[in-house]
């Protein structure tokens, strides 16, 4: 490792020369996509999320991952693209600098088992982008080593910083980035990996057990779920699961009208559906403390 001399350079003057770089990007005809984070949370919604959650519980990624929460959130990555098997981006700290993300994609023989195991349970390519369906997939989905994302050794990381060890906070910073980004477009995680996502859309007849519909309150993505799917210990999420839970509804069987419109608004609570229903749906009454939730799990380090 080496050291190197560099003078101070405040964040105001980063973001306007990289904001310039950017311009000059765009003006060859390469679009610019920068992460933007309103409010503390990088991530809100069951695709977000659990993608940082998968990473986190990585011994080798939870030590260094931390230091590219500021990063990220301070808007460093300017620059965000995910294709088939890699997310590039460019992040702005002493100078501009190149970071790749490469992971391989999920083995055949996997992803038919996900399909399998998860056959007749997501009815729709919304319901499936909205992280609208049992907990029994949201396991098999977030499963570690069988699942949809990544483990470590499927992950090469790469950047063209001076400080370039096994990661950095640049790599960092991308890492979460991808979070954000899968809040707003889910469907990258499934480019990403190199499958197809209408692969798991329910088909008649072929209903197998984690595609036996739970209660429709089960379809709710709680402050805590996820944290229990990846075995992660946090004491505060536990804490307001609790009140959440004792609010929740009581299962219903069958599908009313009212249930449907508890769907929606289930889904806004999601998050995802925000960009289809706007900011007051997610102001909703009883979201408001699960939105919550999810936030403080991602906030509070
Ligand atoms: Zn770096």
């Amino acid at each position: 490792m080496y050291y190197e001399w560099r003078p101070y350079v405040s964040v105001a003057e980063r973001r306007r020369k990289a904001a310039g770089e950017m311009a000059k990007l765009r003006k060859k005809g390469h679009p610019v996509s920068p992460v933007t984070i309103e409010g503390r949370a990088i991530a809100r919604t069951f695709w977000g999320k659990a993608w940082c959650e998968n990473l986190e519980r990585y011994s080798d990624y939870s030590n260094r991952l931390p230091r590219g929460r500021t990063y990220v959130r301070n808007g460093s990555v300017v620059d965000l693209q995910v294709a088939a098997g890699e997310v590039k981006a460019f992040v702005s700290g002493s100078a501009i600098y190149k970071v790749a993300v490469k992971v391989s994609p999920v083995p055949r023989p996997r992803w038919r088992s996900i399909c399998k195991d998860s056959a007749g349970a997501i009815d729709s390519l919304v319901e499936l982008l909205q992280g609208r369906f049992s907990q029994g997939v949201m396991e098999r989905i977030c499963r570690q080593g069988t699942g949809l994302f990544p483990s470590p050794s499927e992950i090469r990381l790469s950047c063209s910083c001076p400080d370039w060890a096994s990661m950095c906070k640049h790599v960092a910073a991308v890492l979460y980035g991808m979070g954000t980004r899968l809040d707003e477009q889910p469907e990258l995680l499934f480019k990403l990996r190199e499958v197809d996502g209408k692969d798991l859309i329910a088909r008649a007849g072929e209903g197998l057990p984690l595609a036996k519909k739970g209660p429709a309150a089960a379809k709710v993505l709680k402050g805590g779920e996820l944290s229990e799917i990846f075995g992660l210990e946090m004491a505060e999420v536990a804490a307001t699961k609790t009140e959440t839970r004792s609010k929740s509804p009581k299962p219903r069987r069958t599908k009313t009208l009212a249930t449907k419109a508890a769907k929606t608004s289930r889904a806004v609570k999601g998050g995802t559906a925000r960009r289809l229903t706007g900011q007051a749906g997610a102001q909703g009454a009883s979201g408001r403390s699960r939105a919550g939730a999810g936030k403080k799990s991602l906030a509070r380090r």
